[in-house]
């Protein structure tokens, strides 16, 4: 029996971003400035995006992008129903409509041959979201845009490096929105980052992050800054802070290794499963893909089991394991069960996939032995409980 508790996620914190963090604090530059600035530039050269602004999340990021779009009363957005809270939340805080299009139940990605049939008049947008670390199909998804002239925003949050056909997501997007929440492929204690192809968008977008002022108005107590500033257009507030920069710099340096050190924990759990009753494994996307394993996320087969979710959960508990579940499908919450009212049969996938799915912990300085723990658990938790 482990004793400590294992969590689902944890970030990789070393010595070089704690040092980067004691030099902002040290310097008296807290909030936006020269190491935001430098985080944008590493951020954008790693992907090889046209133009980044980070943001304080990848929420306000989201709420940015249909701002700048001006999406909002009587739009309609189509989205996933297996995805956070936050893309859908933001849709409707924007005053716009979200329209769930079901999701590939194998591969857990939004499944592009039924966004035509959701789109209507009031359509304004569509929202992927790179589910796990795997890329949607962009290739149908921006086809499916251009013909009904709708714009996409890229949810993602789980996508800082994912690759799809070649390409780093972000790349070529009109516009993508990165997490950096600390369970996210990289973080910066809490902060996001959008790339975009547009330049103007990308202007108005850092306006907007900050109370609409005029550019560079961030920069005006400092030497080279100006006093005076302008409100273009009302703003939120929205900036990252050197402080969150300062450990963002340092942690793009490992995004390779982080990815390259979950992806040898899946592989494990690929093999020790393959043979597991009681189990559903993610399957991969068909089309030429870099997986950046956000999440492992096997489905439980509740038609073998004799317990539910919340029941595997606890006795995981039971053998100190963290899960989490990502997610819970939207239209099952009850905001969203009102608001929507999507009857049963609407969108099956999601119903197969909203009361099976589990996330076991995986995270870049998971041990081997951690690791055992998981699988034994798994498996020991499931013998016990095949009907
Ligand atoms: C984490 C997450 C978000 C929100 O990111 P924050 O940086 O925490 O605001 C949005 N969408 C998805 C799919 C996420 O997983």
């Amino acid at each position: 029996m482990r004793t400590t508790f294992l969590p689902f996620s944890l970030p990789t914190i070393e010595q070089d971003e704690i040092d980067e963090v004691v030099d902002s604090l040290k310097s008296g530059w807290l909030t936006t400035g020269p190491k935001v600035k430098k985080f944008e530039e590493e951020l954008r050269k790693l992907i090889g995006a046209d133009h980044v602004v980070a943001t304080n999340s990848c929420t306000s990021g989201l709420l940015l992008c249909l701002r700048v779009l001006d999406i909002g009363a009587s739009d309609e957005v189509i989205t996933t129903p297996i995805t956070f809270a936050a893309t859908v939340n933001m849709i409707v805080i924007a005053g716009a409509h979200p329209v769930l299009v079901d999701i590939d139940r194998k591969t857990l990605q939004i499944d592009p041959s039924r966004i035509e049939k959701a789109i209507t008049p009031r359509t304004k947008a569509i929202v992927p979201v790179h589910f796990a670390g795997q890329p949607s199909d962009l290739d149908v998804i921006y086809e499916i845009a251009r013909g009904h002239r709708l714009e996409v925003i890229e949810d993602a949050a789980h996508g800082l490096g994912t690759e799809y056909k070649g390409r780093k997501i972000g790349v070529g997007s009109r516009l993508s929105v990165f997490s950096f929440h600390p369970s996210k492929n990289i973080t910066t204690g809490e902060g996001g980052a959008i790339c975009t192809t547009d330049a103007e968008l990308a202007d108005r977008i850092r306006v907007l992050r900050f109370h609409g002022l005029s550019k560079e108005a961030w920069n005006r107590y400092s030497e080279k800054g100006v006093a005076e500033y302008e409100i273009l257009e009302p703003g939120f507030k929205f900036n990252m802070l050197d402080l969150q920069a300062a450990i963002g710099i340092h942690q793009l340096k490992k995004l390779d290794r982080f990815t390259l050190a979950k992806e040898a924990l899946a592989q494990r759990y690929e093999k020790e499963f393959a043979e597991t009753p009681g189990l559903i494994l993610p399957r991969r996307v068909g089309y030429p893909h870099r997986h950046t394993w956000h999440l492992y996320t096997p489905l439980l087969d509740l038609d073998r089991l004799r317990l539910n979710r919340a029941e595997f959960i606890a006795e995981l508990k039971k053998y100190r394991i963290g899960a989490g579940i990502h997610y819970l499908a939207i239209h099952h919450h009850p905001y969203y069960r009102q608001l929507l009212r999507i009857e049963d049969g609407m969108l099956p996938n999601a119903d197969f996939v909203s009361p099976r799915i589990v996330s076991l912990p995986l995270f870049p300085k998971m041990t081997e032995q951690d690791q055992t723990d998981v699988v034994e658990a798994v498996k020991a938790i499931l013998r016990r409980n095949l009907k």
